[in-house]
């Protein structure tokens, strides 16, 4: 690990150490809510708790808030193991809220008896009217003083589904003119007569989320319970309640907050993914146009270069928008080192070789990998016809074009230098071919003086004949500005990219007929790609995980 100075969260851990922590009280905990897949911004939580749990040796619980049984699903439970744990990371217990239902119930009943909590029978609507404003305190409900006896009839019907969903809530009995909105009586729980994906029709309550959050802390002995910063407010409630439900000489865990991470030109709130979902603008929570763990899974993103980018951004106090380039930098990276080198013609146009004989080929050496020696070579065929990129000519071109033109040399990756010589047109004036002539003393590797002669530019190719034919998914940006969602006056979804699939035919070279779904590739000069999910040998699927950000000699 590279030497950093430590992060505000870390000197948080250090102090406390320091102070009356020993190591073994350290722990900490990943608090997903099971209402969507995990997203770029939770990658960023995940690395930042479960790297406090491999630095300080501690025990990171994953625990699934599923307070929420209208919007939780089990789906949403597998697909975020399956995230976490592709991410490289291991928990050390597998909790839920749900689990805490009956001792929640009791600490509230609790609550109750200790007149620190009342069934308010007003609706949400009244209840909103009383709050008051920050300047202004609110004003008592007309059921705040409802007795004990009274309190717990009601609050016992409303766990068994026996009072109407929204005709009562549970709140805290605190203060409605405390200067925090959010200490003036806040509700704990509210009636929703609505199966639960774990614990079926047990309840007809559920807690909200500051009377689950703190207290299923406390119950697994969290020490450190991190949280992104719009919650700094609701500190002071959860120091309340744990101070209400524990005894003074328990350890109670902290909240501290950190800045949530947000990334440039896509969203990261899973109710907007959802959204994106649900009305079929993506195909699904892994659409690799996604930013969702699954996505960049799918899309080729290795769990090494998600790591990097998080640990790269670290942890701060203020949000900012991270710029996806960054993203796109670690997987790269990743890349560059590990991905075999293919050719891969994108937008094809034939190159004829006037001088090659007339059905002859030869099968040439291609190094797999030139930053790692072990990877070692193939071979790729060669013949009469190939394909290179229509981009790759020009007629004529100024001295900065290094590529294929009429008259000038270039030589072909792993094959021999050829010159362009003539070009043949459609009736619209297109290219339809080009001809050109090689020097069959020139070929790669083969140590003739020819061979070692330098020309500007190297293009890559493949056989027109042994070519395979495949699908190729290109992809863009989601969205065409850098924050979709901080637009007051539009929504989001106006500022999709509507060029952010463009689906293609590509020419490969042969040995890629049997790649394998999510197996990498460099094609040479042009990007990093996978074999999509959607891929079968008979029609091979593949997605461009990143652009090159370099190209060999132009
Ligand atoms: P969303 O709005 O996408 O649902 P959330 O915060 O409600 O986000 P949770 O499932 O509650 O989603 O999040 C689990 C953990 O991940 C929380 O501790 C939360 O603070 C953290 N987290 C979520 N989004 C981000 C983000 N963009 N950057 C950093 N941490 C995040
Ligand atoms: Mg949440
Ligand atoms: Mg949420």
């Amino acid at each position: 690990e590279e030497k950093r100075s430590l992060n505000f969260i870390e000197q948080i851990i250090e102090e406390d150490l320091k102070n009356d922590y020993n190591r073994e009280d350290l722990q900490f905990r990943f608090p997903p809510e099971p209402n969507g897949y995990l997203h770029i911004g939770h990658a960023s939580s995940i690395c930042l708790n479960f790297g406090l749990g491999e630095k300080y040796d501690a025990p990171v619980n994953l625990r699934f808030d599923d307070t929420n049984p209208i919007k939780e699903e089990q789906e949403y439970v597998d697909a975020i193991k399956r995230d976490v744990e592709w991410l490289g990371f291991k928990w050390a217990k597998e909790c839920y809220a749900s689990d805490y239902f009956q001792q929640l119930y009791d600490w509230a009943v609790d609550l109750i008896k200790n007149d620190l909590a009342y069934v308010d029978s007003q609706t949400s609507a009244e209840i909103a009217e009383q709050k008051g404003t920050p300047t202004e305190p609110g004003k008592n409900s007309p059921y705040r003083n409802r007795s004990v006896e009274e309190n717990l009839e009601l609050f016992e019907k409303m766990k068994n589904g026996e009072t109407k969903e929204g005709e009562h809530v549970l709140r805290a009995k605190i203060d409605m003119a405390a200067k925090n909105m959010l200490m003036r009586d806040p509700v704990m729980y509210r009636s929703l007569h609505k199966k639960h994906h774990r614990t079926g029709d047990d309840w007809m309550i559920y807690p909200l989320y500051d009377w689950a959050h703190g207290q299923s802390d406390y119950l697994e002995s969290v020490s450190h319970s991190f949280c992104t910063l719009e919650f700094l407010p609701h500190r002071e409630l959860y120091n309340w309640f744990l101070e209400k439900v524990s005894t003074p000489e328990d350890f109670r865990p902290k909240q501290r907050e950190f800045a949530r991470r947000n990334l440039s030109h896509t969203i990261v709130s899973k109710r907007k993914l959802l959204h994106l979902v649900e009305k079929g603008i993506v195909s699904s929570w892994d659409d690799p146009r996604m930013p969702t763990v699954s996505a960049l899974r799918r899309r080729g993103y290795t769990p090494a270069s998600i790591r990097k980018f998080a640990e790269t951004i670290g942890i701060g106090k203020r949000e900012n928008i991270v710029d996806v380039s960054l993203l796109e930098y670690c997987i790269r990276e990743d890349l560059n080192k590990t991905a075999p080198r293919v050719m891969a013609v994108l937008d094809p146009v034939k190159l004829v070789i006037t001088n090659y004989p007339e059905g002859e080929e030869e099968w040439l050496e291609a190094e797999n990998n030139p930053e790692d020696e072990a990877a070692g070579s193939r071979k790729v065929p060669f013949s009469k016809e190939l394909y290179i990129e229509r981009e790759d000519f020009k007629e004529e071109a100024n001295r900065k074009f290094f590529r294929l033109t009429l008259g000038k040399e270039v030589r072909l990756k792993n094959a021999y230098i050829i010159k362009g010589e003539s070009v043949v047109k459609d009736e619209n004036g297109e290219i339809t071919e080009i001809h050109c002539t090689y020097d069959p003393k020139s070929r790669s590797g083969s140590g003739t003086e020819e061979s070692m002669r330098k020309v500007k530019g190297t293009l890559h190719w493949v056989s027109a004949k042994h070519a395979i034919e495949a699908e190729v998914r290109l992809y863009d940006r989601l969205f065409t500005v850098e924050a979709p969602d901080s637009d007051k006056e539009k929504d989001f979804t106006e500022f999709l990219n509507p060029e952010s699939l463009k689906i293609i035919k590509g020419y490969l070279e042969p040995s890629l007929e049997n790649a394998k779904i999510l197996d990498q590739f460099q094609f040479q000069r042009i990007g990093y790609f996978n074999v999509d999910k959607d891929s079968t040998p008979e029609k091979l699927v593949f997605n461009r995980t990143v652009t090159l950000r370099d190209s060999w000699g132009g």
